[in-house]
């Protein structure tokens, strides 16, 4: 099968499309899909140069989120058939441990994510356990797809399960523009928020108003703390910050007392301060967050199926011009995610 492969450690140069083995279903729990599309999120670039901890096979096919058709089933599949158009859930664990059992299945000692731990899915074949996959609706394109599953579960984990938002509250979402940002902006205005948005480019300002939006504020030429403070009065309920170093004294300032802070990342470092009486008198929750469970991934691809949830896409290139696509992603100009085209 061709795939998108990296030979060996270093920048997107050491990218290559090749030949690579087709896969098998060898256990009765999997599932083999003809993949059509694959989308790259953030955590691709960190694969690249190597992450710690992780020890990588070269060559490596890389790709976290993917969307395609059921093409062999294991004996042991129910609910799913060949043709069945589906997305994958890129987090795999072992299924069989307490903490899979228990519904906590990112917390298996197993658990890793495609294309970061385990082979990747810009690939024209993926074998999954069925239990990572989804039906999804023809009302996505196989981009759209594609672009929904690792950015979508992680901004509902955050949203939905962690900071618990609920309607009327203002939400304060930094550096709109990435998978997640978008998501968390389209699930907070499903469960009732006002969201404000931040950038520094006017353009993706522009695109945040279009997608529902409530409030677009440039970080690089106003200050954010102030601009939330004066529109809420005590300061924003919850706070979606990935950004780390940049902006965690900024959100601490945007927070009303009482309010949730949630972050999956640390795109510009990862070591912050925090002033514990501040922590204790204003009584905030700060709240880590990542990837999502099964059971949030089927209740997140209900809402996607409702035709509420519809990622944008900034970019489709084909499979052959695979690097272009990370091209774009290095570039951090996007709006919205960046897909390849596998097949037809
Ligand atoms: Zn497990």
């Amino acid at each position: 099968m061709r795939a998108l492969t990296l030979v060996e450690h270093g920048g997107i140069d050491r990218l290559r499309v090749q030949e690579m083995p087709t896969p098998a279903v060898e256990q009765p729990d999997q599932v083999r899909l003809q993949i059509r599309s694959a989308a790259l999120n953030r955590l691709d670039l960190f694969v690249l140069g190597g992450l710690p901890g992780i020890t990588l096979g070269f060559p490596h096919v890389v790709g976290t989120d993917a969307a395609g058709v059921v093409d062999q089933v294991g004996t042991g599949v129910t609910g799913l058939t060949p043709g069945d158009r589906v997305v994958v859930n890129p987090g795999i664990s072992c299924g069989t441990c307490p903490m899979c059992t228990s519904g906590q299945d990112p917390l298996c000692r197993t658990f890793g994510v495609l294309g970061e731990h385990r082979s990747g899915t810009v690939a024209e074949y993926l074998v999954v356990p069925a239990r990572n996959v989804a039906k999804v609706g023809t009302h996505l394109s196989w981009a759209e797809a594609a672009a929904l599953p690792l950015a979508t579960l992680t901004a509902w984990r955050m949203l939905v399960t962690r900071a618990q938002v609920q309607a009327g509250e203002t939400v304060l979402i930094w550096g709109i523009g990435g998978g997640v940002s978008l998501a968390a902006l389209q699930i907070a205005k499903h469960l009732g928020a006002r969201v404000v948005a931040t950038s520094s480019s006017d353009e993706k300002l522009a695109g945040a108003k279009a997608l529902g939006a409530d409030v677009v504020l440039n970080h690089a030429s106003q200050d954010v703390a102030r601009e939330v403070r004066g529109l809420t009065r005590i300061g924003a309920d919850v706070v979606v910050d990935s950004v780390g170093e940049k902006t965690w004294d900024k959100s601490l300032r945007a927070l009303r007392p009482g309010g949730r802070l949630v972050t999956c990342g640390a795109t510009t470092g990862p070591m912050v301060q925090i002033d514990i009486r501040k922590l204790f008198w204003f009584q905030w929750s700060i709240l880590g967050s990542t990837m999502g469970t099964v059971s949030e991934f089927a209740a997140m691809m209900a809402v996607a199926n409702s035709g509420k949830l519809t990622p944008k896409v900034d970019l489709v290139v084909p499979l052959e011009q695979g690097i272009e696509a990370y091209r774009r992603l290095e570039s951090g100009s996007q709006l919205g995610k960046v897909v390849i085209e596998v097949s037809r």
